[in-house]
């Protein structure tokens, strides 16, 4: 299937006729359960020569990335990278900071919970709250362990004890997109996480340079190389970093350093694109290529629920993006569906079409939401827009 970013969609569902050939079997399942951000490859591909790294036998071989490091795992080139590219997108603070590295943020929302526990054993585990709907894993992330430390504690929104507590902020929110503040009401000051994984143009219009106490961000959503496994944690206090670092080391004994070194040579195509600038508008720039993916993916998508009348779509405001110097919409890495009266349960809905997605009470709400990955192959996507528009409800 052509790719759509290269102008000629074949998703014209306007006049009904440019319908691809799929290489989805009728009977086959699309998966949009999963949020695998694929979508970024073909970009990758056009810059491959850029992109490689040479690793030779004897090195990388050490535990060690730099001793003089408080993240003494880290490597400085993977330092480097990280501080460049927020310098280039302008998305976070990074001064004063410091900087932990992590096996992906997976990894890093467990050592954050571990870092802002009260370190003195107390009968009573630190509640960890999220507003629903919440990123779906958080929770079992909290709990597998059943630790004494901290608990899952459910919907920030109807949190009202007068006890420590961790809020988990995500913004833009996955699963709806939506842009996020804290929303405890507590007579007690919680601490609170900030999860930043889509804070990158290609997704939301970057608005502010945020500067929170703990900020996380993730390689797997900014440029799409999930395998490498690879997140970051500004952290204000040295004595939660120290904490997050001692987390680290004794769950992984650090990060590999083949995918730091990975990750940074990535993340410098990135920049270098920007710092040779010749135009803004250029599909060699990532964030102009990807955005386009995303805007060219949510214009088609939103036509395809339009035609289906099952479903209702979150509304995104409009604002100034000082990366792109524009106004723009979100595009969300997921689409977030409410079904229309008469349905109850949406992921059973789509799983009529054979679409397979993940239902609201998996992220803290009710069956009638469901959410769907606008970050697959354009293959999935292209299927998934085909099968949503034919599904006329009778
Ligand atoms: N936070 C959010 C909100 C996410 O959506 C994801 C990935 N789906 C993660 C954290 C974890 O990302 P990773 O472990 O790949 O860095």
């Amino acid at each position: 299937v052509a790719s759509i970013i290269n102008g000629s969609s074949p998703l014209s569902y306007s006049n009904g006729t440019t319908i691809p050939l799929s290489v989805f079997s009728l009977n086959s399942f699309v998966n949009v359960e999963k949020g695998d951000p694929v979508a970024f490859g073909p970009f990758w591909e056009k810059v491959k020569d850029e992109c490689m790294v040479d690793i030779k036998g004897e090195e990388w071989m050490s535990y060690f990335g730099d001793t003089n490091n408080l993240c003494w795992y880290m490597v400085p080139q993977m330092r480097d990278a990280i501080l460049r590219l927020h310098k280039v997108v302008g998305n976070a603070v990074t001064k004063d900071k410091f900087l932990v590295l992590g096996t992906g943020s997976s990894q890093l929302y467990q050592a954050l919970l571990y870092g802002l526990s009260p370190s003195e054993p107390s009968h009573c585990p630190i509640n960890v709250v999220a507003a629903a709907p919440y990123y779906s894993e958080y929770k079992d992330t909290t709990d597998i362990l059943q630790s004494r430390l901290f608990q899952w504690t459910d919907n920030a929104a109807l949190y009202d004890k007068d006890e420590p507590y961790i809020e988990v902020v995500t913004s833009p929110n996955n699963p709806d997109g939506t842009l996020r503040v804290p929303v405890v009401k507590s007579g007690v000051e919680g601490k609170i996480i900030y999860d930043l994984a889509y804070y990158w143009p290609q997704y939301t219009p970057i608005t502010y340079k945020f500067d929170h106490d703990v900020m996380l961000f993730t390689f797997s959503k900014c440029t799409g190389h999930a395998g490498s496994r690879i997140g970051w944690a500004f952290v204000n206090d040295i004595e939660v970093a120290k904490k997050m670092i001692r987390f680290i080391h004794l769950n992984s004994i650090g990060v590999s350093k083949e995918s730091q070194i990975r990750a940074a040579k990535m993340i410098g195509v990135i920049c270098d694109g920007y710092q040779n600038l010749k135009s803004i508008e250029s599909d060699h720039l990532f964030f102009y290529y990807s955005k386009r993916l995303m805007k060219e993916r949510w214009e088609t998508f939103k036509g395809a629920i339009e035609q289906s009348k099952v479903f209702s779509l979150t509304k995104y405001p409009i604002s100034y993006c000082h990366f792109n110097k524009d106004l723009s919409e979100q595009y969300p890495a997921f689409a977030w569906l409410k079904c229309v009266e008469g349905i109850q349960d949406g992921e059973r809905y789509l799983e009529k079409l054979k679409i397979r997605t993940r239902g609201g009470e998996r992220f803290g709400v009710d069956a009638k939401y469901v959410r769907v990955s606008m970050i697959g192959t354009d293959d999935e996507f292209v299927e998934l827009c085909t099968r949503l528009s034919n599904a006329k409800r009778e």
